[in-house]
């Protein structure tokens, strides 16, 4: 269908999926050059893991940023956040380019929040997820989820402003990369790919993968790399991950065993033994939440995602619920939490996955620790959280007197599979590379990548609300060289 051999017109540029990555990828390159802009999706509708995001991006300095003028800790905060991966390194080298690619990430945030809301996207509301030492996370103030808002937003303007040099293929998978030579490196001219209709068809033109990554591929990539985490939910679509397709030209891999765990899925009443959960977003615990095992605190809730979910599985395992391995800790927002978070909250209520109930109605455990906590939040005579919290979000209850009648939201959440930090190797250009992290740099000619199917930028762990940031940073990168090269005619 798609054949332009021997063809005067100018090459395609190729993004493999329509996630955040790709639709930056592909709006950035049909501004930057006049090729064709051709997207490839496997699902039958465009988004991928990217329409399910729920907090938000983050950014630093924005204009929405009001109590941190100048925030320059974000780079450090993702530098601490990577841990041992960044620290303990094999070679300064290695080290070296990591902290490039931080750098890359957290310098261009700023435009990436900039780019955004001048698609017209609300990003007004900032919120501080755990790792952060500063509020700069963005989401919008009505009830659409970021992830939904940003990648409806993005897909519109392809389509409206790249008239007929945009193509949308849904329900068709790239299957294999087409190299311009016999050997390894010599660069990537193209793609093959299997229609929706079985048909095998190729492609030709630089490509941009942008495939995401692997937390849903459970019995694939998920069993190679980390069995052991076989039996933990997940909030990703079930489906394989595809870094066999780049390594198969020469692509290297980077910390395939960091897997995030997010420790708070939403355990449905109704259904506890799914596999696949919906996420109590990170938010629910910035704007205030806090987290009770037997109605007692265990944890500060803001430490990192990796630090939360170890405390949470140090605790005792619930029951298993079929084949899954989960665990019975209660999320509570208290109503000025609940108020900041109301358009995701009213959702989970109606979903089941929280429950609006009285004060009075909490056990006796827990009410006692309600009263303890807001004398740390509210710092009278000096009290500060026994768990280190020093954020509290909305946290209104109990600070200005006891309310045995005040509503709070509770729901039962586990920690889950939620994202792959690992992925193939690429330097600040979105250059998918042949050597490794540290080597001298070799850039497969042809070939970008961008988003969670890229490995190296997050280390041991990622801050909240920095993968949709990736996205559109080294999406809009990869969308811009692919172009260039596209116009100069690529290794095809
Ligand atoms: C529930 C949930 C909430 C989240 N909340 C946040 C948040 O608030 N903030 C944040 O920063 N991050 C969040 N994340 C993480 C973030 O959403 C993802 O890491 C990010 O969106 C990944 O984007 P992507 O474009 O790389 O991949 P995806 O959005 O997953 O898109 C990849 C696409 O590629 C397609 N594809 C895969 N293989 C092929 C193939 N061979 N051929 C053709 N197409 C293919 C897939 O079908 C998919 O559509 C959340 C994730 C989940 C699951």
């Amino acid at each position: 269908m798609f054949h332009n051999a021997h063809s005067p017109k100018p090459l395609p540029v190729i993004i493999v999926g329509s996630g955040l990555a790709g639709l930056s990828a592909a709006y950035t390159a049909l501004h930057s050059g006049t090729s064709p802009v051709y997207i490839l999706e496997r699902a039958v509708k465009p988004g991928g893991n990217s329409f399910k995001a729920s907090s938000g991006i983050n950014g630093a300095p924005t204009p929405f940023q009001h109590a941190a003028s100048g925030d320059g800790a974000f780079y450090d905060d993702t530098i601490r956040s990577a841990g041992r991966r960044l620290a303990g390194g094999p070679s300064s080298e290695a080290r070296a380019q990591r902290e490039r690619l931080i750098r890359v990430l957290t310098e261009r945030s700023t435009r990436a929040i900039d780019f955004l809301t001048g698609l017209g996207v609300d990003l007004s509301v900032v919120t501080q997820l755990g790792g952060h030492s500063n509020a700069r996370t963005h989401r919008g103030a009505g009830k659409t989820p970021p992830g939904v808002a940003i990648v409806s937003a993005l897909l519109e303007k392809c389509k409206a402003e790249g008239g007929e040099r945009f193509k949308l293929v849904t329900g068709c998978e790239v299957r294999k990369l087409l190299t311009s030579g016999e050997k390894e490196n010599e660069g990537v001219a193209g793609v093959e790919y299997q229609t929706e209709g079985g048909e095998v068809e190729t492609l030709k033109g630089p490509v941009v993968f942008a495939t995401g990554g692997f937390a849903g591929d459970t019995h694939g990539l998920l069993a190679r790399y980390r069995p052991d985490l076989s039996g933990l939910p997940s909030t990703n679509e079930p489906r394989p991950g595809c870094h066999d397709v780049l390594t198969a030209v020469g692509a290297r891999l980077v910390d395939m065993e960091s897997v995030q765990i997010h420790p708070t899925g939403f355990v449905d009443p109704q259904n506890p033994g799914a596999r696949l959960k919906f996420l109590a977003a990170e938010m629910l615990r910035g704007e205030g939440g806090i987290l009770l095992y037997k109605g007692k605190r265990f944890v500060n809730e803001l430490e990192t995602r990796e630090r939360v979910s170890e405390a949470i599985m140090g605790l005792p395992e619930a029951e298993r619920e079929g084949e899954l391995r989960q665990w019975d800790v209660q999320l509570l927002l208290d109503p000025g939490a609940a108020k900041a978070a109301e358009g995701h909250v009213s959702f989970y209520v109606w979903k089941g996955l929280l429950k609006r109930v009285k004060v009075k109605d909490l056990d006796e455990t827990t009410r006692q620790t309600l009263k303890d906590y807001a004398e740390a939040v509210s710092g009278k005579e000096g009290k500060v959280d026994g768990k280190g919290r020093r954020a509290f979000g909305h946290w209104s209850l109990g600070v200005e007197g006891w309310d045995d009648e005040a509503g709070v939201c509770v729901g039962r959440i586990t920690p889950i599979v939620h994202f792959t930090m690992g992925g193939v190797v690429i330097n600040e250009h979105a250059q998918v590379l042949s050597s490794d992290l540290g080597q001298d740099q070799r850039p497969i000619p042809g070939l970008w990548a961008a988003g969670e199917v890229t490995g190296g930028i997050h280390g041991d762990n990622r801050l909240g609300g920095s993968s949709l940031l990736e996205c559109v940073v080294f999406g809009r990168i990869s969308g811009e060289q692919a172009a260039a090269d596209a116009a100069r005619g690529g290794a095809a």
